[in-house]
């Protein structure tokens, strides 16, 4: 600590870390040492005993030559098994400049849409692309695999159909899916007691009612065949539609909406995005308008500012699970922006005539294959395919694939007697000869000049299934071919944007602390990103080690016994969560528990999740200092004692305090028979000094996007393992694409591949590895230093709501505007806006609780930085009692019109009661610093009332 140079990791990562500065805070605090202040805020009831026993920590190029060491140890193919995971390029020039750029990647979810017009704008593009190539009207900016995706336009079928006679009917699968989709449908219809049917659709629909019919296009097997037939009759009989489909192939085959469906989804992983050894990768869904309000995950939408310049924000925001809890339409909150942008960029940059001549291409090598091989005497499936052959070779396939691997090759064992071979963007002509030589063919002609071919002309597209319309016409695909034009777009665009590579970003319950750059390094290596997900276990050592020795970390952390780092986002850890406490209860004959007993302060998520784990949701009341009541909590649980299936807690609760009577609350539903679920979002307040499985909790998730520095994205990618006890172990998350779903069986997948977002776990790896035990329980104490320290010295100007014992906060505090509000008419919103123009993104804004701010600094906030916001805060405090006073009206106060354009202070025009400088330039801003929100004021409603999800022409913004 007093030795700053050659500084250990802990010393960067921690912002507070001099001496002086400390006492400075401490003194704020009222205590003398950090120590002092952990013993006295966190309760001694759920103290941890032991400190964590991680090893030493690692310095930097220590921690860099250990992930070289693993990447070495996986082995990067020629990867063509398909499977919904495709080989792609990613332009360097995006690779470098939004991947590896923090202007994109420490950006939060765009819910200050001022601060955000760069990647709404990406988002926007990416919902277009989709609209697009899909046929149908909106889009969503983005969800978390194609597997998930396929159940939500399954559930969202289920809610939208209004057909009497079909509505209650049973989902009906297509069997040319991917296996991971039909697992995952499966799971999920378990859980929710609907019934599936999996069914050869080429041989016509089942008999009976029909919710919704699911296709794939291509089908699993490559086949591309017009569905435009089968997709009436099936809306005949009242049943909604819902098609996979792969965006690269939508530019050759006709699109789902032109096909008659109502809904599209599927993966956006080849737009550009690496294998990454199965995620994080962008999924999508459109649907047809109509359905809007029914769209699960995040839209964004077009709408005009305080001066009536069109500005772009999250649209329908009302249909969110953080609204509407149990009635939520998903639980998806975190899902993969970063990933969606990337893809968008990919479209813009190639334009619709490169992203046909890569499909041609694609197309192209898989036909000569299939002419290869059959002129081999080999047996092709189907003759009308975009980039998949599937080869029948009664009983041969397992050799072939095995002989295929000796030559660099990975190819898709399909079963005994059938190979998968997926073509893509990366493939080469020596490629197909290397592959048609393993099947024992002959040359496979010359690469691209073979489709020219007779023998290849013979496996075309079916006449029907070509596309014939247009897709990616709006400007923005066609602007930024050059190299230089697409840097100056991204740099346009994220300069627009705050991220945590310009100010602190003071998020309660999202932690935005440092992603540090060491810890990315990794994550493009291509013996990382370049790895199949479904990629053979002798290939992948150093993929398994890294995940089993981060999961072996996490446990120890946790004090659970079991961790799986399947689930890609928090939302799907608690899903994976409660489904494994339903699946306890069924093993022991106790089907009946289905009551979730949360509390009112709970994310939005909790009550979402539970609810697609099929439990009924009841509410508990929280008492006046803001833990839970405990006559409501046990009146609750008197009044399920046979029902009783679960509590979901956070702890340290969402009040930001640590509730001393924890362990109470956690022994009275176990002695009911349930089980604690602990929402571990807020586990920057416990690592190191207190294990949630030591304390009470059965089982918990984390988000490694929050605590363990995975960055934000935008809005995702995120990670959300789950943590068990050992009694849990036997149900925790399996491999969808192995999962059968017969009835009772357990580990109910969650995520389309085994280890959901694997590209992005060297990022937490390498935070555990460089803090070591030690730092990471020091990083805790300083955050909650710094939370006390603001929340100290902000209690004068805006009470903090709660405080826990001894009058301290855990590592986050509520300020309460509500008070002030009702004198003055300033509201928590005017000062989250007003923030902007001091340069600040705002704290989480009426979560949780109405009216209120949430400030969570992290540790990786150094004294000076800090000292900024509660400086801000102050000035800002000044302004509303200058309103207060009545030297101006609200309606004209800077708190309302901010934030402040630079085209509004410099107008000509200037009636404000107030001056330019104030507008501009307030507190201490400094002028050659300062940043200027993009748009105004963003009017929301205005947007929601004419709705337009898809990129507006571009003389909407010249004005
Ligand atoms: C962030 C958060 C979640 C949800 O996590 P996602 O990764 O966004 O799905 C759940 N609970 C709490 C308390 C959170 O802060």
């Amino acid at each position: 600590m007093t030795d700053l140079f050659p500084a250990a990791f802990v010393d960067r990562h921690i912002g507070a870390r001099r001496e002086a500065d400390i006492k400075h805070m401490l003194n704020a605090v009222g205590l003398d040492s950090v120590d002092a202040l952990a013993a006295a805020a966190v309760p001694d009831s759920i103290k941890q005993d032991a400190p964590l026993q991680l090893g030493r920590a690692l310095s930097e190029p220590e921690a860099l030559a250990a992930l070289r060491e693993l990447a070495g140890k996986n082995t990067p193919r020629v990867q063509m098994i398909g499977q919904g995971y495709y080989d792609t390029v990613t332009p360097p020039v995006i690779r470098r400049n939004i991947v590896e750029d923090p202007a994109w990647y420490t950006a939060y979810t765009p819910y200050q849409p001022e601060i955000s017009q760069g990647r709404l704008e990406a988002l926007l593009n990416f919902q277009t692309a989709v609209e697009d190539l899909t046929g149908l009207e909106i889009a969503n900016a983005s969800l978390l695999d194609e597997a998930t995706a396929v159940v939500e336009a399954v559930l969202l079928m289920r809610r939208a159909n209004k057909n009497k006679a079909a509505a209650g009917g049973k989902t009906v699968l297509d069997a040319d899916l991917f296996p991971q989709s039909i697992a995952i449908v499966k799971g999920r219809a378990e859980a929710l007691g609907f019934e599936v049917e999996v069914a050869d659709l080429s041989a016509g629909l089942p008999e009976g009612p029909i919710n919704g019919i699911v296709l794939q296009q291509p089908g699993a097997s490559g086949l591309v065949a017009d569905a435009t037939g089968l997709i009436a009759e099936a809306k005949e009989r009242g049943a909604m539609v819902t098609v996979a489909a792969d965006l690269l192939a939508l530019t050759l085959i006709k699109s789902p909406g032109e096909q008659g469906a109502d809904i599209a989804v599927g993966s956006a992983q080849r737009f550009g995005v690496p294998l990454f050894y199965g995620g994080p990768h962008a999924a999508f869904m459109s649907v047809h308008k109509g359905l809007e309000r029914q769209l699960p995950g995040r839209l964004v939408g077009v709408s005009k500012d305080d001066a009536g310049v069109p500005a772009y924000r999250l649209a329908l925001q009302t249909r969110e699970q953080h609204i509407r809890r149990e009635k939520a339409t998903s639980n998806i909150c975190t899902a993969q922006a970063l990933l969606a942008i990337v893809a968008s960029m990919y479209a813009v940059y190639h334009g619709p005539e490169g992203l046909k001549a890569i499909a041609e291409r694609t197309h192209a090598h898989a036909r000569s294959l299939a002419a290869a091989l059959e002129s081999a005497g080999v047996e092709v499936a189907h003759r009308s395919f975009f980039d998949t052959v599937t080869a029948r070779v009664l009983g041969r396939a397992a050799a072939i694939v095995d002989k295929a691997e000796k030559a660099g090759v990975n190819l898709r064992l399909v079963d005994a007697d059938t190979v998968g071979i997926s073509c893509d963007e990366t493939t080469t002509a020596d490629h197909v000869a290397t592959v048609a030589g393993v099947f024992g063919a002959g040359a496979a002609g010359d690469g691209l000049d073979a489709h020219a071919s007779s023998e290849a002309a013979a496996f075309a597209i079916e006449t029907p299934a070509v596309r014939t319309s247009s897709y990616l016409t709006h400007p923005v695909f066609h602007a930024y071919r050059s190299e230089t034009q697409m840097l100056r777009y991204l740099r346009r665009l994220s300069d627009r944007d705050l991220a945590l590579d310009r100010t602190m970003i003071p998020l309660g319950s999202c932690t935005m602390k440092l992603n540090a750059t060491v810890e990315m390094e990794a994550i493009t290596w291509p013996e990382f990103a370049g790895i199949h997900p479904f990629a053979p276990d002798s290939q992948t050592a150093g993929w398994r080690e890294l995940i089993a020795g981060l999961e072996a970390d996490l446990a120890a952390i946790t004090g659970y016994d079991q961790v799986s780092i399947q689930p890609n986002a928090g939302s799907q850890g608690e899903l994976a969560g409660l489904l494994a406490i339903r699946g306890y209860h069924h093993s022991r004959g106790e089907a009946q528990r289905d009551v979730c007993l949360i509390p009112a302060s709970a994310h939005g998520t909790n009550a979402a999740s539970a609810v697609l784990a099929g439990m009924k949701v009841v509410v508990v009341a929280t008492a006046a200092d803001g833990t839970i009541d405990h006559a409501d909590l046990e009146a609750k649980i008197e009044a399920n004692r046979e029902s009783l299936a679960a509590i979901m807690i956070t702890y340290p609760s969402t009040h930001g305090v640590y509730d001393a009577d924890v362990r109470e609350v956690c022994e009275l539903v176990h002695a009911a028979g349930g089980q604690v679920y602990i929402d571990g979002a807020n586990m920057n307040a416990l690592v190191g000094l207190a294990q949630p499985g030591k304390f009470g909790g059965d089982v918990s998730h984390l988000n490694l996007h929050k605590t363990f520095c995975i960055p934000h994205g935008g809005g995702g990618p995120g990670v959300g393992p789950v943590a068990a006890r050992a009694h849990l172990a036997p149900f925790m998350p399996g491999d969808a694409a192995a999962w059968q779903g017969g009835p009772g069986e357990h580990g109910v997948p969650v995520s389309a591949s085994r280890f959901g977002s694997a590209g992005v776990l060297p990022i937490s790896w390498a935070y555990v590895k460089l803090m070591g035990g030690e730092g990471l329980t020091e990083a805790t104490k300083s955050a909650l230093l710094a939370a006390n320290y603001i929340a100290k010295r902000l209690d004068s100007s805006f009470p903090v709501l709660y405080t826990g014992e001894g009058g301290l906060v855990a590592h986050e505090c509520i300020l309460d505007l509500r008070e002030l509000t009702a004198k003055t008419g300033v509201t928590a919103e005017d000062v989250a806006k007003r923030l902007i123009d001091y340069g600040f993104h705002a704290p989480t804004l009426a979560f949780p609780v109405a009216g209120t701010l949430m400030v969570e600094p992290t540790e990786s906030e150094d004294l000076g930085e800090i000292d900024r916001f509660i400086d801000a805060m102050i000035a800002i405090r000044a302004e509303i009692d200058q309103v207060g006073a009545g030297e101006f009206a609200v309606a004209e106060s800077p708190l309302r019109r901010a934030p402040h354009t630079a085209a509004a202070v410099v107008s000509t025009e200037w009636d404000r009661p107030y001056t330019r400088e104030q507008a501009a330039f307030p507190g201490k801003v400094r002028t050659q610093d300062k940043y200027f929100a993009p748009v105004g004021r963003i009017d929301g409603a205005a947007g929601d009332r004419n709705l337009v999800c898809a990129c507006p022409p571009l003389d909407a913004f010249e004005d």
